[in-house]
């Protein structure tokens, strides 16, 4: 059934949005947000985004498809739940990576201005509002990755709009980010090769990081030894995440995470329940899994990985 009716819509809130299809006797309807753009959602699927708050990060995905020309997604209470799954919790640099990426695909040449409306471009940055937008522009400006598209004082025009344009440095940049994020499906493992965790290797880690569509990295290091070998700088290099399993305190393993997170790779720390006071993490800063048994810490571990660097497609 056609109708013109004008909501507000259901992901964004912005009123007066207008619906292209009802269907279900109404359970269903299509949207054409100016701001998400365009979606069909079920009635319950939307009262299931409005409680978990999955609106900014709903609203980002579905601008994303659009951006990308593809089909209008159907959202039901089965796919939200794939959809939340598979959406990262993406940091201030990856939502500027990201924006810049769009930035690229609206202009045609280094330096083509593209006219971005942070009042309904946020979304373009997965940004939760204009003021988060503005921020991420104007530090791109800084960084020498975006360029101003116009000669005015103030980023923000008399029509609410910024004009930017990226750089050649931005170009470059978004070359050398794509090549690694495609090359990188390798997750580093720090932990021991004691007898005790091979059960835990095999049952949880390894499989936990294969669901998320990784391949899973460990290498033996010289027991009880504070160095780092070649091998193992080579394997961190070449992964785009770690995972530190602490529970037997082994030093290494906590020398392989620093040297991670000194490369700036998210590191993801696991502690068996009994152990988790003698660790020297600070839990409520880190991405971290506390366990009990090995299925426990597969099922927990493939979230965290999947929250904190997002699931690839199965390998
Ligand atoms: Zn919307």
């Amino acid at each position: 059934m056609k109708t013109n009716t004008k909501k507000i819509c259901p992901v964004c809130k912005l009123q007066g949005q207008e619906v292209l299809r009802k269907s279900d006797s109404g359970e269903r309807l299509t949207y054409k947000c100016a701001r998400c753009g365009k979606f069909t959602i079920t009635h319950t699927a939307e009262r299931m985004a409005e409680k978990k708050n999955l609106g900014p990060k709903l609203s980002g995905w579905i601008r994303n498809l659009f951006e990308l020309g593809m089909d209008i997604p159907e959202i039901n209470t089965n796919s939200l739940t794939e959809i939340e799954q598979s959406i990262p919790d993406y940091n201030p640099s990856d939502k500027q990576y990201l924006f810049l990426r769009n930035i690229s695909r609206k202009s045609n040449y280094p330096g083509d201005g593209v006219s971005i409306l942070p009042e309904l471009d946020y979304p373009l940055a997965w940004a939760s509002a204009p003021e988060e937008i503005l921020f991420y522009i104007r530090f791109l400006v800084e960084r020498g990755l975006l360029v101003r598209g116009d000669k005015e004082d103030s980023l923000v025009l008399s029509d609410g709009s910024v004009s930017v344009a990226k750089s050649p440095y931005g170009w470059e940049y978004l070359d050398k980010y794509e090549q690694r994020a495609i090359e990188l499906s390798q997750a580093f493992v720090a932990m021991p090769f004691s007898e005790s965790m091979k059960k835990v290797w095999e049952k949880a880690i390894k499989p936990a990081i294969n669901d998320a569509g990784y391949k899973a990295c460990r290498v033996d290091a010289e027991k009880h030894s504070d160095k780092i070998n070649a091998k193992i700088i080579a394997e961190i290099k070449n992964s785009l995440f770690v995972v530190a399993e602490v529970t037997e305190h082994e030093r290494i393993v906590y020398f392989e995470a620093g040297y991670a997170i000194g490369r700036n790779l998210p590191v993801i720390w696991c502690v068996q329940k009994e152990e988790l006071d003698n660790v020297h993490f600070d839990t409520r800063q880190c991405n971290h899994v506390v366990w009990e048994t090995p299925e426990d810490l597969k099922e927990k571990l493939y979230d965290v990985i999947c929250a904190v660097v997002g699931r690839r497609k199965k390998i």
